[in-house]
């Protein structure tokens, strides 16, 4: 167990040293922006939007390493998503960081996403792990603005 965990560690640090897909997404279909105030964290999410698909998403903003790997891993696990399949993928994410329970959960089917799983054991950081889900979702929404507070 040991070492998944050093892998995990190993994903949210190169996820925060070397974001992927980070800077403004020009052109964008939806746009918002998403505070934590527990930690300070402040992302803008951009998403382009084809149809219903995800063609693309960015994010901007200042955070800590938790929020910016979230935020990378992000924008690459919802890429080419639509409709109820998006929908499903972000209320996942939450419900897996946010659930009472430990998730039943297969490391395998969820690649990089399962490095965020760490944070459950720090109930502090749980809100900078989830921010840039909730950005994403307020951005699909129209909301423009999002507090996890
Ligand atoms: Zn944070």
């Amino acid at each position: 167990m040991d070492n998944l965990e050093d892998l995990y560690q190993e994903i949210i640090l190169s996820h925060n040293k070397r974001p992927r897909n980070e800077g403004l997404l020009d052109p964008h279909t939806e746009e918002a922006e998403g505070y934590n105030p527990l930690c300070g964290d402040r992302l803008q999410v951009y998403v382009r939007q084809n149809g219903p698909t995800v063609e693309a998403v960015q994010f901007t903003g200042e955070g800590c390493a938790i929020s910016r790997a979230s935020a990378s891993i992000m924008t690459e696990a919802i890429k080419g998503l639509s409709g109820s399949a998006l929908e499903a993928k972000i209320a996942e994410v939450i419900e897996m960081l946010t659930a009472k329970e430990e998730p039943a959960v297969d490391p395998f089917d969820l690649g990089e996403l399962a490095a965020l799983l760490g944070v459950r054991k720090f109930p502090a950081r749980v809100k900078c792990a989830t921010l840039s889900w909730h950005t994403l979702a307020a951005a699909l929404k129209k909301a423009g603005h999002v507090s996890t507070e």
